[in-house]
């Protein structure tokens, strides 16, 4: 067995986390770490002698100790909303309050099988789609997508299946310059051809410049409002127009409406069509791969096409609805990742309506806070107030230091990196999102480090080249890590 995993050899990772010793190395033969009961059914018979090994696995023989503090030291590790300030930039990573787990484990709901039309799930589903309809502005909703870009799928497919169901297939899709990723990605997968659109000067959708692409060979237009620059887009109703009068549909990116809700609503502005991330806004514990859900919500033109079954309420009895005959089809096994679901509607339930459009408004103003802050130092990419997260540039840095080092230097003064080089169209961007669940003084000692950070810039940028060095892992080398990965830990 090997003694050290592939990072260990990488320049920098000098830390314990990825070299200690795994539990098959701490393994000492003949130690314990469980009791079972006694057997209290008949012995089966033996297997037969050639589906046995001929010697036994060699797992790790630990005591229970031994298991709980190997596994404690990793989770400590570890970074996240519980720890501290989590200000990563598109990704809105809230708090999770924890009543929510308890509630999504209840045994009523955690030991239902997925097969039973189970009636309080059901209404539950039901009635988040309609929370969800509400908050949105949309006519129906489906909670089948498992995530964002789940739902970009989705709806993108409704998209296709409305231009077809009216002999009028089209084979564009146009995307702002600012869109997040999996944008293009979706529309690509659904075998549109994707049309960028570039920003004005102020980050903004330029109505002329929709204009001028915009004919009867785009299905659609992928809007996300707040943008990733997080800027309100002003002429988002303008562009609406623009795409519905030439036979579009807009697809609405709803992963930022953690800034809006309970202000304004997307269905009001021109969406026909929209994807929710509940591990976004709407508080699931997310970032370790999830599982997500991204509800889709569409305006009644399209609701014949949403996935089946649908949720139907007759008298007081919920069922499932399988009778669709222009449904895109099955998203999903079931109705989504129903863990996901009932932690949002938990949380929808406990903020209620004044709630939610107070946490728009913190959200948004920790953002504006951060700004003005840190102006001074960090050019900001758009000088203007922003929404719910706020994008820096590198642009005038003192000697050159790139966001990259600052961002590593940030993990030495406790606080998790914010996003950094995205979006796309800001050289050097730092994004930051420190959504409403922080209280002042972590976004004050988030600002004084970024100004302690800018210091040693100006005194020692070298400093900050090797940051960081207070972590478990050091700095890695990223272009060997990218050029020549070990994606497996070989085990010789
Ligand atoms: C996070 C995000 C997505 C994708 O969502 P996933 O759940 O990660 O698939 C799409 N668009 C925007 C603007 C996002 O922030």
């Amino acid at each position: 067995m090997s003694k050290s995993y592939g990072p260990c050899d990488t320049p920098g990772a000098r830390g314990l986390a990825l070299c200690e010793p795994t539990l098959f190395e701490r393994s000492t033969p003949g130690r314990v770490g469980y009791s079972l009961p006694r057997v209290d059914v008949n012995e089966p018979p033996p297997l037969p002698a050639e589906l046995l090994r001929d010697e036994p696995a060699a797992w790790p023989e630990l005591s229970e100790v031994e298991v709980v503090r190997h596994f404690t030291r990793l989770s400590q590790y570890n970074y996240g909303v519980d720890s501290g300030l989590y200000p990563l930039g598109s990704c809105t990573m809230k708090y999770n309050p924890k009543i929510n787990e308890d509630v999504c484990r209840l045994a009523g709901f955690a030991d239902v099988h997925p097969a039973v039309a189970h009636q309080g799930l059901l209404r539950l589903i039901y009635e988040l789609e309609q929370f969800l309809a509400e908050i949105a502005g949309m006519d129906a909703v489906t909670c089948q997508p498992a995530a964002g870009a789940h739902g970009e799928l989705t709806g993108m497919l409704i998209i296709r299946a409305y231009h077809a169901s009216r002999n009028d297939p089209r084979s564009k899709v146009i995307i702002p310059d600012t869109a997040h990723g999996t944008n293009p990605a979706s529309a690509a997968i659904c075998n549109y051809q994707v049309v960028p659109l570039k920003s004005n000067e102020q980050g903004l959708i330029d109505p002329d410049a929709l204009a001028a692409v915009m004919d009867e060979s785009v299905a659609a237009i992928m809007i996300t409002n707040p943008n990733t620059l997080g800027l309100f887009e002003e002429n988002v109703d303008r562009a609406a127009h623009i795409v519905h009068e030439r036979g579009g549909l807009v697809y609405y990116d709803g992963a930022n409406l953690n800034a809006i809700m309970g202000y304004t609503r997307p269905g009001d502005f021109g969406a026909d069509v929209l994807h929710f991330n509940l591990h976004k806004t709407f508080s699931t514990p997310h970032g370790g791969g999830g599982p997500g859900a991204g509800p889709v919500g569409v305006k009644k033109h399209l609701e014949p096409f949403l996935p089946r079954p649908v949720i139907r309420k007759k008298g007081r009895q919920y069922a499932l609805d399988f009778d669709r005959p222009q449904s895109i089809g099955r998203m999903r096994s079931w109705c989504g990742n129903v863990g996901v679901l009932i932690r949002a509607y938990a949380y929808i339930r406990e903020m209620g309506a004044a709630g939610l459009k107070r946490s728009s408004e913190l959200a948004v103003l920790n953002a504006n806070y951060l700004r003005v802050m840190l102006q001074d130092l960090y050019k900001v990419a758009q000088d203007r107030p922003c929404m719910h997260e706020v994008v820096f540039t590198e642009k005038g840095l003192p000697n050159d230091v790139p966001m990259l080092d600052v961002a590593k230097r940030l993990m030495d003064y406790g606080f998790h990196p914010p996003t950094i080089y995205f979006p796309l169209v800001v050289k050097g961007a730092m994004m930051i999102e420190p959504t409403e669940s922080f209280e002042p003084e972590s976004l004050d000692a988030f600002i004084t480090a970024m100004r302690d950070i800018y210091r040693e810039a100006q005194e020692n940028p070298a400093l900050l080249h090797h940051a960081p060095y207070n972590t478990v892992v050091r700095r890695l080398d990223e272009v060997r890590a990218a050029r020549n990965p070990k994606l497996t830990a070989d085990m010789e």
